[in-house]
């Protein structure tokens, strides 16, 4: 194996959440041969981003983890730029932006690689991965194959693609952005930057961004106002004060306490509208008794 790992890594440095167990190996890939070598020799091996959108165990992950933060390469020629699954997404609408390209405004806002940006099929301010994409290369872990994806097989949808469904690893990714003067573009991305100040947290009190998915026709965040959520406490954890669609980790948060408090999130919507809200962030690792409980009932919409 030509890739150095670490042992006993902390998962919680690399999440926004601040919060994750021990992985008993992390490797970090620079090539995208080297990714493919690893997902090649490891038994089901964990592909992680940037860690924005997911909630790691506090018992820590059993798999071996691939971290893709030293896949980082990207390429704009005139209207298309290539990008390599670790790229982080703020950095790539910059690029963007001083290119002239539109279509990646939105993506100054969250702290996502293009790899979890893709699986997600992240969106805001009217804009989505989906809008830009045009052909991705990924890595089939049954076939241990690479495959070449365009966008009708990418199935994307609302914080969905094909990623989702199949054991899928995304390598690299094709976008075609629409050349725009520069002054346009740089004004929606302050727009969208201001837009957030006092509607999401900084990372300064680390989330996760949305914890549930807005249900059809309707905005998680209002349901949950409404349910009135705002404030409430599970241990380290609290629902943000600004917005009621946010978790915060105020003072040491385990997974056990983000849990059972989206649990209560969840309850207290469904008892006042019959709305059963699905989760955004997606649980990573080892469950405790307790925590399997509290996700089937969300996962499973009991
Ligand atoms: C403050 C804040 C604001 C946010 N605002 C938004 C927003 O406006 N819109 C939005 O859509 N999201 C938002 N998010 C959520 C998150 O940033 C996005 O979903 C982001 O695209 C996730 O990227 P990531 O690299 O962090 O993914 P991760 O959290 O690392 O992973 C997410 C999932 O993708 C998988 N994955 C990651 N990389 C790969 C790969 N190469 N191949 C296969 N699977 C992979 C992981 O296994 C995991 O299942 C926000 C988050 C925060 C913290």
């Amino acid at each position: 194996m030509t890739c150095n790992y670490i042992e006993n890594y902390e998962l919680k440095n690399h999440t926004t959440f601040k919060i994750g167990g021990l992985a008993q190996r992390v490797f970090f890939p620079e090539t995208i041969e080297q990714l493919c070598e690893l997902l090649q020799t490891l038994h089901n091996p964990l592909v992680l981003g940037n860690c924005s959108n997911v909630l790691v165990s506090s018992k820590g992950v059993e798999q071996d983890v691939i971290l893709t933060s030293k896949l980082n390469k990207f390429e704009v020629a005139n209207n298309i730029i290539s990008a390599q699954c670790g790229v982080k997404v703020p950095m790539l609408s910059k690029e963007a932006e001083s290119h002239s390209l539109s279509g990646f405004e939105f993506m100054i806002g969250f702290p996502g690689s293009v790899g979890g940006a893709v699986v997600m099929n992240a969106s805001a301010h009217s804009q989505s991965v989906s809008d830009t994409f045009k052909t991705c290369r990924v890595f089939d872990m049954e076939t241990k194959k690479i495959l070449e994806l365009n966008k009708d097989e990418m199935k994307f949808g609302y914080r969905h693609s094909i990623l989702q469904e199949k054991n899928y690893i995304l390598l690299d990714v094709k976008f075609e952005l629409r050349p725009l003067a520069k002054e346009e573009i740089t004004a929606v991305m302050q727009r969208n930057l201001d837009f957030r100040k006092d509607r999401q947290p900084s990372l300064v009190l680390p989330n996760a961004g949305s914890i549930f998915k807005n249900p059809p026709n309707d905005s998680a965040g209002r349901l949950l106002e409404k349910a009135g959520v705002k404030g409430l406490k599970e241990g380290g954890a609290q629902v943000w004060l600004g917005h009621a669609n946010f978790i915060v980790n105020v003072e040491n948060a385990t997974s056990k306490d983000v849990s059972l408090l989206m649990n209560k999130m969840y309850n207290m919507v469904k008892e006042k509208y019959t709305i059963k809200l699905v989760p955004e962030v997606k649980f990573i690792g080892i469950k405790s008794k307790e925590e399997e409980d509290l996700w089937d009932t969300m996962l499973n919409q009991k």
